[in-house]
């Protein structure tokens, strides 16, 4: 059976997601597809999503306004595997705070055991790049990119620290749930993406 990978495309940066799962897709070998998916309906049909970064609070927003936050959080709990990239990891958490402007009101999926800062390395201008480790998941090296990224500061039991930066973790997993602060989809390296395609696969088998 074919696979069907979808990108969340209510908001932020979708078209380069959407470009590296293809290219993972074609470099496993693996029979499937990826597209841009916005509405529940588009959303019921795939079998992993890509939440990418953007701006949690509009995205959050417009998710309520069109029905899409309902029927993510369903679809994850029961087990989609979902990839959450920076503003996606802050949708996918309980808690999230500013660094700068404390607690904001926004609507989160309120799935992930983690406490979140957000724009935790300051604004758009600090953004940077640093080579990061995601060792348990077979990534020894990567390039991450932190465009006003977010970090988290406590996990709770069940969930999995994948990688840190500064004694900050940006990379956290639990069961079929991805989160990570930094833009995968901005580097030419596709090895997370493939990871993510292939944790779908199996998922699905
Ligand atoms: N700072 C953004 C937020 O808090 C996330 C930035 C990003 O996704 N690159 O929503």
């Amino acid at each position: 059976m074919s696979l069907t990978l979808g990108v969340l495309s209510i908001q932020g940066d979708v078209l380069e997601n959407v470009l590296a799962v293809k290219a993972a897709i074609d470099a496993l070998d693996i029979d499937g597809t990826v597209t841009s998916v916005r509405t529940p309906d588009e959303i019921s049909n795939v079998d992993g999503l890509i939440i990418p970064g953007g701006e949690s609070t509009t995205m959050g927003r417009l998710s309520v306004a069109n029905g899409a936050l309902k029927i993510l959080k369903e679809k994850i709990e029961q087990g989609m595997p979902v990839l959450g990239i920076c503003a996606g990891m802050i949708m996918l958490s309980k808690t999230a705070q500013d660094k700068v402007v404390g607690k904001i009101d926004q609507p989160l999926l309120d799935i992930l055991d983690i406490k979140l800062e957000r724009n935790s390395f300051g604004r758009q201008r600090e953004s940077f790049e640093s080579d990061i480790s995601l060792n348990s998941i077979g990534i020894p090296s990567f390039n991450g990119v932190f465009i006003r990224a977010p970090s988290i500061s406590d996990v709770g039991n069940d969930i999995e620290v994948l990688s840190k930066f500064n004694e900050k973790i940006v990379a956290v997993k639990k069961n079929n749930i991805i989160g990570v602060a930094f833009h995968p989809e901005l580097t030419s390296d596709i090895s997370l993406h493939k990871y993510f395609v292939n944790l779908t696969n199996t998922l699905k088998n």
